[in-house]
């Protein structure tokens, strides 16, 4: 029988993702994500420990949620992530934990970290082109992440997505080379609306949104819409074309699929069933919205379980129905995109 979830909010959307940060720290800049002036990192102190995590996670998850997803700043560069995901792996309840990751430094813990029980991979990366990819991530990593994604390609993860934030007149002219590797591999590209946070440097136009994205895609490939939960963020697609082989037209059907996350066009708030905790423990509802709880505070002062789910039901009370407009969210005081992981 399953279990009821105890994850509600004043509008009755139910929780069952968590995305926990597990450091603020990245070997990254991406223009996007990263302010110009850098952010002040949190101390050692700050971070939560691997048994905080532990339990929050078990708390969390006897409460309703069934996936987690590790996120940063740059999740591997936390020492012993792979101890890290054994433990939260070997959660009763748990169904999916995925990581999100620039794979910089995959190539070497791919296997590793499947073995351990990780189920789902995001791997981001915005241009297949080495200078453009460097130029937007302020560094110089191109081939360590090609092989990353290609050490994930190998393995057989349950999912393994591609992350691309697309931003006019940046990346916009390699919108068909992502659906065209989407369409070879096994692999589902995931084109993202460029999203606002503080010094990011946003602008309304800079913004592709998912129809312009799709119609281009269309020029090439048939798109067939494929079932979605009904909390999905993103809207997914198979690919088809023609073919013309030995003198006949042949339908041909992609390997992998394309989604878009059309978190600006068309947001997805009343069906959003998600939570994030930062790395250091607090709990924000809303992605846009500055409110947050410190669970790590609660924790160190010996606060009880029903006190922490208290807490975490304070949280859900404090939920906005829907998020503010991008220009509001530039100049509120929320936290960073690397300070809170997407
Ligand atoms: N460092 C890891 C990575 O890059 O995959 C995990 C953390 S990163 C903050 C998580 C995801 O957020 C990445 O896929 C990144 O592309 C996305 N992201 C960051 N800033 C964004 C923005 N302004 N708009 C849309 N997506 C963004
Ligand atoms: Fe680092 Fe990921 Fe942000 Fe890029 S998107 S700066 S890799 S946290």
């Amino acid at each position: 029988m399953s279990k009821e979830n105890r994850l509600v909010d004043t509008f009755g959307r139910k929780h069952q993702y968590l995305r926990i940060s597990v450091t603020d720290r990245c070997n990254l800049r991406c223009t996007y994500c990263m302010p110009h002036d850098g952010i002040v990192w949190k101390k050692k102190n700050e971070l939560l420990t691997f048994e905080e995590i532990i339990q929050l996670a078990e708390i969390f998850v006897d409460m309703g949620v069934d996936k987690i997803r590790l996120t940063g700043g740059e999740p591997m560069l936390r020492q012993n992530l792979i101890e890290l995901v054994k433990r939260l792996a070997a959660i009763d309840g748990l169904n999916t934990l995925a990581m999100t990751t620039n794979a910089t430094l995959l190539a070497d813990n791919a296997q590793a970290l499947h073995d351990a029980g990780l189920t789902a991979l995001n791997i981001s990366l915005d241009s297949f082109q080495k200078d453009k990819f460097n130029a937007i991530t302020r560094r110089n990593d191109f081939d360590n992440v090609i092989a990353g994604l290609n050490a994930a390609l190998a393995l057989d993860f349950r999912a393994l997505k591609l992350n691309v934030v697309v931003m006019a007149g940046t990346n916009d002219d390699e919108i068909l080379d992502f659906a065209d590797f989407a369409f070879n591999q096994r692999i589902n590209v995931r084109f993202i609306e460029y999203m606002p946070f503080k010094d990011n440097q946003w602008d309304a136009k800079t913004v592709v949104t998912y129809q312009q994205m799709k119609e281009l895609i269309e020029q090439k490939y048939q798109l067939t819409a494929l079932s979605n939960e009904p909390s999905a963020v993103a809207k997914d697609f198979g690919l088809s074309r023609l073919d013309w082989a030995s003198g006949e037209h042949l339908i041909r059907q992609s390997a992998g699929s394309v989604s878009f996350i059309s978190s600006m066009s068309d947001s997805f708030c009343s069906s959003c069933n998600r939570l994030r905790l930062t790395s250091d423990g607090s709990i924000k509802s809303c992605l846009f919205y500055p409110a947050e709880l410190s669970l790590r505070d609660a924790m160190r002062a010996s606060s009880s379980r029903q006190e922490i789910e208290e807490l975490i039901g304070r949280a859900l009370y404090l939920k906005p129905e829907a998020h503010p407009p991008a220009e509001a969210i530039m100049v509120s005081d929320n936290r960073t995109m690397i300070e809170i992981g997407g």
